[in-house]
């Protein structure tokens, strides 16, 4: 095995604990590159042990990202858990920088060039798990380069309508609206918030037997079930390749992204007679709708050829092991919104009582208080009264207001459901709406 001399050095008679500790397995980068490991000895030895001990760390912290980048005179890296940043080693400017190259090396990428973005990936293995480890590197101001890894898991898979909390009803709506074989049907959060996953939901949902179901983008090898890829020319432009589909009795297109005016425009222009199903970055699922008004310039077009929109944000779980719960109180019930007769509600644990010892870390949740996360979502439906409102230009306060009038579900209203529960914190409902 290649890799396989990435156990820790012999223990030092100063280290406290002999245990050994696992390191990740690097198992080839995922654009089949060939890591010309001999021809790169000396990088190897100063890079290759510190990027497994520096992966393997941040994984056995439940890490989904590493940022490594120069900082004045430190390299410094952060790990991000669910969602958070945490300060994680910080280490001289070389070991940095062995660091990024040796990532660079096993990813595919070029280790001569360090002034220009590259992105590839590696396919590891840590206790046990497999993992997609999608590696950025990006130059930074006053020389380096900053160093990002995602880990993806692999195992783990948040695709089913139900995972993602669409209820019946919502499901039910989404399939009627599918039937009338026309209209826009959009997924809106904030990036990485699982809007991609969100629009992916929505298309598996729709039942293939009934129903002509084609995928129009690249998917970047992501599984959309039984969704088939509509196979055109390959000299087509998007409307072309729209229309050839249409004429293969199409009733549902997943099309890619809108991310500008001019594709908005095509988007709304052909959902004329088949029903479309993507996504768009936005704060949240009325800021969509007033997004798409402003690319289409017209927000009568918007009332007219919009069904929906399904908005999503994600929300840390508290840690089941650790949660601590209390007694909230009636005035602060009122507040938020939940109701009086609540008895009990969850937090993470506080700090020790004084004067008494602080209590060792929670070892499942490293003494965050949280594990894992989970998506709220919201559903801001075109009604008669909804398309009043839009059409006469109405902004995000006045959709919203509307929405809460015909009692559709909210970000709040998901996100109290959870607190009521006991599977969020007040405090971290209050977190992810104050983030962007
Ligand atoms: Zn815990």
């Amino acid at each position: 095995m290649v890799f396989g001399f990435g156990k820790k050095g012999p223990p030092q008679p100063d280290d406290d604990d002999n245990e050994e500790v696992e390191l990740v397995l690097f198992q080839g980068a995922t654009n089949g590159t060939e890591a010309n490991l001999s021809a790169n000895a000396r990088l190897v030895q100063a890079g290759l042990v510190r990027a497994k001990e520096l992966v393997s760390d941040a994984l056995s912290r439940r890490a989904e990202m590493i940022r490594l980048e120069p900082k004045g005179k430190v390299s410094l890296a952060t790990f991000f858990v669910d969602g958070i940043p945490y300060p994680g080693n910080r280490m001289p400017p070389q070991a940095g920088l062995a660091i990024t190259q040796m990532i660079k090396l096993l990813a595919g990428l070029d280790i001569q060039l360090s002034d220009k973005p590259q992105s590839g990936g590696i396919k590891a293995e840590y206790s046990g798990t497999p993992y997609t480890l999608r590696v950025n590197v990006n130059p930074v101001q006053g020389g380096g380069e900053r160093l990002v890894i995602r880990a993806e898991n692999k195992t783990v898979k948040l695709t089913t309508p139900e995972d993602l909390g669409f209820n019946p009803q919502m499901r039910e709506r989404i399939r009627a609206m599918a039937q009338t074989k026309s209209g826009v049907l959009l997924s809106a959060g904030p990036p990485m918030s699982g809007v991609t996953t969100m629009a992916f939901a929505m298309v598996r949902g729709i039942d293939p037997y009934l129903y002509t179901v084609y995928n129009m983008t690249d998917v970047e090898g992501r599984d959309l079930g039984h969704v088939t890829t509509f196979e055109g020319n390959p000299d087509d432009n998007w409307v072309q390749s729209v229309t050839r589909a249409k004429r293969a009795e199409a009733d549902v297109l997943y099309v890619g992204p809108i991310r500008n005016a001019d594709y908005c425009k095509e988007v709304f222009e052909e959902a004329e007679d088949v029903c479309m199903i993507t996504e768009v970055a936005a704060h949240d699922a009325a800021s969509a709708i007033v997004q798409i008004s402003a690319w289409l310039g017209d927000p009568k077009i918007t009332a007219k050829r919009l069904h929906g929109v399904i908005g999503q944000k994600l929300i840390r779980l508290l840690c089941r092991k650790c949660r601590q719960a209390y007694r909230p109180n009636p005035k602060l019930l009122q507040k938020v919104g939940l109701p009086p007769e609540t008895k009990v509600l969850y937090r993470p644990p506080g700090p020790a009582p004084e004067g008494q010892p602080e209590p060792e870390p929670c070892a499942r949740c490293g003494g965050t208080g949280y594990y894992g996360r989970t998506g709220l979502t919201e559903f801001i439906e075109m009604s008669e009264e909804m398309k009043q409102i839009v059409a006469a230009g109405g902004d995000a306060v006045a959709i919203k207001a509307q929405a809460k009038k015909e009692k559709m579900q909210s970000l709040n209203s998901d996100g109290l459901r959870l607190v009521a529960a006991g599977k969020t914190s007040l405090e971290e409902l209050q977190r992810a709406f104050r983030s962007k």
